[in-house]
């Protein structure tokens, strides 16, 4: 690796970043980042050739920055960008990633050279996995997760500061026209004790007050698989369970006419007891779950509704 440019927002980052360039061995490294940077003492013990500051730095939008980025990353021959792997930051990389037609990876957790080819490391599936990827291309931008790396002293010379204002062509930022408030159930789900939850085998929105009237006898919530909320627009986001959404632990989870993506399931791992209803003796579902009904839920519900509320009924003892 011969150049590496480290975007950083503060020192900790710049030491953390600079930690990682020289594990790759760039033989020369350059850093861009707010107008403080400068200000660092000691700087030459970062053996940086060059840094770029910015005043507007905080308050520019990202999509100047990434513009900006974008550009210097053309100009200065960088093979290998470093950043932490933070909203904004990923905001601004993906971008400059966009402009440049570039690789970009965020989140990752390392990233080494093994027989030559550069493999980075990074969680997948909500955190489960992680996958090891190889980099084909360069310029590539890589926003790494921050992990306490600090460099040693690698002294040499204090950088060359080039400021950065006026350098780049401008770029007009975007305007909010309007807003929307997203609807919300209010629930938390994540401390329901029992949720039953209901997928794209409800065939109609009206159908799910079948799912309502169980979860109100069992004194559970109601909860859905994605494209319940996203898709259909039949219940609140906020109730949608997965690794985009809700991550629940309830003691127990029934899962209606849900098929059981990997992408649902691991919102529901940590459920004490799963019970699946679907009419497809296939469905991955049952392979999850602690109790498997292969049944239409259209006859199961009236069901055990109707012996729910026989058993209710019943005098105790
Ligand atoms: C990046 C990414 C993130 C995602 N995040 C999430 C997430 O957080 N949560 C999530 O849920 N999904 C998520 N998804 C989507 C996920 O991959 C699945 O598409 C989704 O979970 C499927 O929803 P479903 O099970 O309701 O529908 P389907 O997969 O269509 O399953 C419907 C099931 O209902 C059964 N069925 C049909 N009729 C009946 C009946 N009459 N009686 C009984 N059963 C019946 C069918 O056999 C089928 O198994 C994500 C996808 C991506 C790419």
């Amino acid at each position: 690796m011969k150049k590496a440019l480290l975007i950083a927002e503060d020192i900790s980052e710049l030491s953390e970043l600079r930690a990682v360039a020289a594990e790759l061995d760039a033989v020369e490294v350059e850093a861009m980042g707010p107008e403080d940077l400068q200000n660092t003492p000691a700087l030459e013990r970062f053996g940086l050739t060059r840094l770029y500051t910015s005043t507007s730095w905080s308050e520019d939008p990202a999509e100047s920055l990434g513009k900006m980025l974008a550009e210097l990353i053309s100009g200065s021959g960088a093979e290998l960008v470093l950043g932490v792997s933070r909203k904004r930051l990923k905001d601004v990389f993906a971008r400059a990633a966009q402009i440049l037609k570039s690789p970009l990876l965020t989140d990752c957790l390392s990233a080494t050279w093994s027989d030559g080819e550069l493999v980075v490391e990074r969680p997948t599936l909500g955190g489960g996995y992680v996958e090891n990827l190889v980099v084909k291309k360069f310029p590539t931008l890589l926003a790494l997760q921050q992990r306490g790396r600090q460099i040693s002293d690698l002294s040499g010379k204090a950088p060359e500061v080039v400021r950065l204002e006026g350098k780049f062509s401008g770029v007009r930022a975007p305007r909010l026209i309007s807003s929307e408030a997203v609807s919300r159930s209010g629930v938390d789900l994540a401390k329901s004790r029992i949720i039953v939850s209901v997928g794209r085998g409800f065939k109609r929105k009206e159908d799910l007050k079948l799912a309502e009237e169980l979860a109100k006898l069992l004194g559970g919530e109601l909860a859905c698989s994605r494209p319940i909320a996203s898709d259909m627009g039949w219940m609140p986001e906020d109730r949608h369970v997965g690794l985009s959404g809700k991550w629940v632990s309830p003691s127990l989870y029934l899962a209606i006419g849900i098929s059981g993506q990997v992408q649902h399931m691991v919102g529901v791992r940590n459920s004490r007891i799963i019970v699946a209803v679907n009419n497809d003796p296939s469905a991955p579902i049952h392979r999850e779950a602690d109790y498997s009904v292969v049944a239409d839920l259209y006859e199961f519900i009236p069901a055990l509704v109707r012996e729910l509320k026989a058993r209710s009924a019943r005098p105790s003892g």
